[in-house]
C-alpha cells in the first residue's frame, strides 16, 4: 500500500527548491531563531520576525529550500551552536 497520494502535478510543485541564506539569530524577547531569506540582509542587524526588535544575527550559508520565503523557525540552543559550528544541520540531528 502505497502513502502517496499526491497528484504528478502537485508533486512537481512541492519539489521546486529556491536559493536562499540561512542565518541565526538571538532575539532578547523570543529567543533563537533560524531564518532563510531570499538574500542576505545588508547590515549587521535584522529585525526579530516575531516581535520585530532589531538583532544581531550570524550567516550560516547559503542553501536551497521548498518553503516559501521568507521563513523562520525557533530554534534550540544546542541545536543552533551546532549550525554555527559546522555550518551543516545534516550533521545536527
Ligand atoms: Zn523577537
Amino acid at each position: 500500500m502505497s502513502l502517496n497520494t499526491r497528484s504528478p502535478i502537485s508533486q512537481a510543485n512541492t519539489t521546486t527548491l529556491t536559493p536562499c541564506v540561512y542565518i541565526a539569530m538571538r532575539c532578547p524577547h523570543c529567543g533563537e531563531l533560524r531564518l532563510a531569506l531570499a538574500t542576505a540582509p545588508n547590515s549587521g542587524e535584522i529585525a526579530c520576525p516575531l516581535c520585530a526588535k532589531l538583532c544581531v544575527f550570524v550567516l550560516l550559508g547559503a542553501g536551497l529550500t521548498t518553503t516559501p520565503l521568507p521563513f523562520h523557525e525557533l530554534q534550540s540552543s544546542a541545536r543552533l551552536r551546532c549550525w554555527i559550528a559546522h555550518l551543516a544541520p545534516t550533521d545536527c540531528s
